[in-house]
């Protein structure tokens, strides 16, 4: 199998083997991290000798792309990886608000990228659809790295340069597509590196976020290791009893531990910590959780995300009406705890992370049906 072109230890090796000035080896990086290229053809810095040499033995990126559906708000891609598996990347566009707009084409303001760790994943939420499809394999850091290079691709052929002529990229990266990346530790830990790295994706640690079911394990490496990213910790229940009932994993890294390695976190980054809480109708938007979630999380620095439930046709749980969550909201903000509800940005579509799978099957159907007209 051929080596992607970004591998560090495999192009040093071919260039040493061919006696590559290492300016050469420079632009293959500027190419693809700074030019945002994926195609041989447009990388025009380097010699068209060089590429075709190049071209025989990397491929840009470790990833095809097997399907794409976009609307004004998000691009939802499916990639398929060399063994056969499908996994999903969203793009999310925030755009200016309107009234800023001029001749009804908001500007993008900045683009999120929504990413896959795992092939499935195997803590099995209740409520996750990610989690009903199993667990395959671990991704590996090219395959992490290369959803980030194809985005990047991709926004520059969709939106190109801004006002201040730099190319269009994008900004903030979330692990919260498929997969725990906690379980991937070391390819996540990589991966974050070289989107950190200046002469890479160079982003802001600020704008990398890993969403984590509290893997304690997985919180403490990163207390060692100084991963100082933003940490989401997709808490959604408050006490023991219901987070072991919607999280199995809960029964293994028990709802204590979990806060005590998370202050162990936020004593080492100071860092605030982002807790996810989904609501699902009947079971986590009672007012009476939302006030021991208050006394969970008294005197620790947290903000909470209020996840409207997403539902689907293979889980029978229903989502929190809008007025349950706001006075569940009500409760935490009127105990010192600021909250936000996650807005509906792609939601009617299908497109949140973690819920693409269902579109899929659903292209599939749409497929067969246009096969039989
Ligand atoms: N495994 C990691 C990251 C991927 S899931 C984690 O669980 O944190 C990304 C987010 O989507 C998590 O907060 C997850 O709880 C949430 N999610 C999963 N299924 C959902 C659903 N049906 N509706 C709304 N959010 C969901
Ligand atoms: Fe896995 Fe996260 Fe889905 Fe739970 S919510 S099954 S940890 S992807």
């Amino acid at each position: 199998m051929k080596s992607v072109l970004f591998d560090d230890q495999a192009i040093a090796n071919y260039a040493k083997e061919k006696k590559v000035q290492p300016f050469k080896v420079k632009q293959i990086f500027y190419e693809m991290y700074k030019n945002q290229n994926i195609d041989f053809d447009d990388m025009t810095t380097i010699s068209k000798e060089m590429r075709a040499e190049l071209a025989e033995s990397f491929v840009p990126i470790s990833l095809e792309v097997d399907k794409i559906k976009e609307d004004k708000q998000t691009t939802k891609i499916w990639f398929k990886t060399h063994d056969g598996h499908l996994i999903e990347t969203v793009i999310i566009y925030h755009r200016q608000p309107t009234k800023h707009v001029k001749n009804n084409t908001p500007k993008i303001n900045r683009i999120t990228l929504c990413i896959s760790s795992q092939v499935g994943c195997p803590v099995n939420c209740l409520f996750c659809v990610t989690g009903k499809l199993g667990f395959s394999r671990n991704l590996t850091r090219d395959e992490i790295i290369s959803q980030v290079l194809y985005a990047n691709n991709y926004i520059k052929k969709k939106f190109g340069k801004k006002d201040d002529n730099t190319l269009h990229a994008v900004r903030n990266v979330v692990f919260m597509g498929m997969g725990e990346p906690l379980l991937n530790y070391d390819n996540m830990r990589h991966a974050i590196q070289v989107m950190l790295q200046q002469d890479r994706f160079s982003l802001s640690k600020r704008h990398i976020t890993i969403s984590t079911a509290g893997i304690i394990p997985g919180i403490k490496k990163m207390v060692t290791d100084m991963i100082d990213v933003k940490l989401a910790i997709s808490l959604h229940a408050p006490n023991q009893d219901l987070r072991e009932k919607i999280m199995p994993i809960a029964r293994t890294y028990k709802l204590n531990d979990l806060m005590r390695s998370i202050d162990e976190y936020v004593k080492a980054t100071k860092n605030r910590i982002f807790y996810e809480y989904i609501m699902i109708k009947d079971v986590t938007d009672k007012p009476e959780l939302a006030k021991q979630l208050c006394q969970l999380l008294r005197g620790r620095l947290a903000h909470v995300n209020l996840i409207p439930y997403n539902t689907n046709p293979a889980i029978k749980l229903g989502e929190s009406d809008m007025e349950t969550i706001r006075e569940f909201q009500r409760i935490l903000e009127k105990f010192g705890i600021t909250t936000t509800v996650r807005d509906s940005m792609g939601r009617s579509v299908k497109s949140a992370c973690g819920q693409l799978w269902f579109e899929k099957v659903k292209w599939k159907n749409e497929e067969n049906e246009d096969e039989d007209d």
